[in-house]
């Protein structure tokens, strides 16, 4: 993300503006053969997180979960094309540790662990999950062994990126409400850490 590109206007070149940018932009494809595009589903989570009353840190966990897959250098879409872990969740944390602390960051980091560790210890979620789900989780490792899930269970934000694997699941439904971008702005505003 260059932050001197496009947009122009005065105002519009802040850490939230440069996120907007990605969802009306790269967010707009569509989401490895789901029903909504990528920004959608990731607007799915974040109000998904919202009306389930989580806080601030954890909305925006959900909202911006799937960011690694749109920023332009993470290239996650060729490998995960070629059948590997693209790893966009290490990416896109990465990425969004410049704006935002480990309360927004490692729940990002996790979430694709936490489906690993979700197919292992809760019997009946692999069922949860979509087509296109099953095969990243393939791609990704498959579920955890017992000993690996103990160790996903110690790290920090282990819970919360649980909490957004389960927002993740539900937030592909073309029929569920979605709200813009900007509904989001002031909450992400509020996380940002000093000198963002
Ligand atoms: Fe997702």
């Amino acid at each position: 993300m260059n932050a001197h590109d496009t947009a122009g206007s005065s105002g519009s070149s802040g850490p939230v503006d440069a996120l907007a940018r990605l969802f009306e932009g790269e967010g707009s494809a569509e989401y490895f053969g789901e029903a909504v595009t990528q920004a959608g589903h990731m607007l799915q989570a974040g109000a998904l997180a919202e009306a389930a009353g989580a806080p601030a840190h954890l909305v925006a966990a959900a909202l911006l979960h799937d960011i690694g897959h749109f920023h332009g250098t993470v290239t996650g879409r060729d490998l995960m094309e070629g059948g590997r872990d693209n790893r966009h969740s290490h990416t896109g944390a990465d990425w969004l540790a410049r704006w935002f602390g480990p309360e927004v960051t490692d729940p990002v980091r996790l979430h694709v662990a936490a489906k690993r560790y979700l197919c292992t210890v809760e019997p009946g979620y692999f069922a949860l999950l979509s087509e296109a789900s099953v095969h990243t989780l393939r791609v990704q490792g498959g579920p955890m062994t017992a000993e690996q899930a103990r160790a996903f269970e110690a790290l920090p934000g282990s819970a919360d990126a649980v909490a957004v694997r389960r927002w993740d699941e539900r937030a592909k439904d073309p029929d569920l409400p979605t709200p813009d971008f900007a509904h989001f702005r002031p909450l992400l505003e509020a996380l940002l850490i000093e000198n963002a």
